[in-house]
């Protein structure tokens, strides 16, 4: 398991998350949510050790990792997909998921499971030999996400994955982590302002609001809360019931 404990963290003079807590098991997706500014992205920074940890603690499967580095915290299994994908553009599709391989030494070296990244990402077998930059914005999303799994991850942490995507290329995203899923035994992280679309693919779900969590539990059940309704939704409580009888 992925937990955070009581995760202080932010930049220069200022704290922007105030004592978080989080658990990501493997196997499991768990959204994120939150409106612009929350912290959602400096959790996710956080937790991959690309932003120093305050106070509180990092465990990765019982071992505290919160004073290691990104590097390090990689290689054991915790790995990110960026905000953005930085793709190496120059380099072909292939090299972009090899470099996944050799960024977590040892742990990259047992022979790929091509076919199973084959079955999640179709784009991999049919443009592996295509520069990264000729992709589209959703090819390349495919790919940073191929480049992380390529590592071996226990726990994937993905942020805002659909960011600058159309809806469309949103919805095949969203089914590629479905995927993900379904092929990999791995816990991935969902850090998304897509609040609905998150919210109907994890199965658990962390509202983060002004650097604290202010909601969690199943997914569903915090779809259904009246303040994520209301909040992030527009759903219950936004607009009265327009037609039927009056409750007696
Ligand atoms: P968004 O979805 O808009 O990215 P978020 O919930 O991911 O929102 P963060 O990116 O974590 O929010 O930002 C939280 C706070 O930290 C914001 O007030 C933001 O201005 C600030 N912040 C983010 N990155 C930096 C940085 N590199 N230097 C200084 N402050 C930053």
């Amino acid at each position: 398991m992925l937990e955070a404990r009581d995760v202080v963290s932010g930049y220069g003079s200022v704290s922007v998350l105030h004592g978080v807590d989080l658990e990501l098991d493997r196997e499991e997706i768990v959204a994120v949510v939150g409106a612009n500014g929350a912290g959602k992205s400096t959790l996710a920074r956080t937790l991959a050790g690309l932003l120093p940890l305050r106070s509180g603690n990092i465990i990765l499967d019982d071992t505290q990792v919160g004073a290691s580095s990104s590097h390090s915290r990689a290689r054991h299994g915790l790995i990110m997909v960026p905000e953005g994908r930085r793709l190496f553009a120059g380099l072909t599709v292939r090299e972009n998921i090899n470099l996944g391989r050799s960024a977590v030494g040892k742990r990259g070296s047992d022979p790929e499971p091509a076919d199973v990244l084959g079955d999640i990402f179709p784009i991999i077998k049919e443009r592996e030999n295509q520069r990264a930059g000729l992709l589209s914005g959703g090819e390349q999303q495919q790919v940073a996400l191929a480049r992380a799994l390529a590592g071996r991850p226990r726990y994937l942490l993905l942020d805002e994955p659909s960011l600058g995507l159309s809806p469309a290329l949103t919805t095949q995203l969203f089914e590629t982590i479905a995927r993900i899923r379904e092929h990999l035994p791995v816990g991935i992280l969902l850090v998304e302002q897509m609040v609905d679309r998150a919210l109907a693919l994890a199965d658990r779900a962390y509202v983060v609001e002004r650097g604290r969590v202010v909601l969690s539990g199943t997914a569903a059940d915090v779809a259904a809360s009246p303040e994520v309704q209301r909040a992030y939704l527009g759903g219950a409580g936004s607009a009265p019931a327009s037609d039927g009888p009056a409750a007696p």
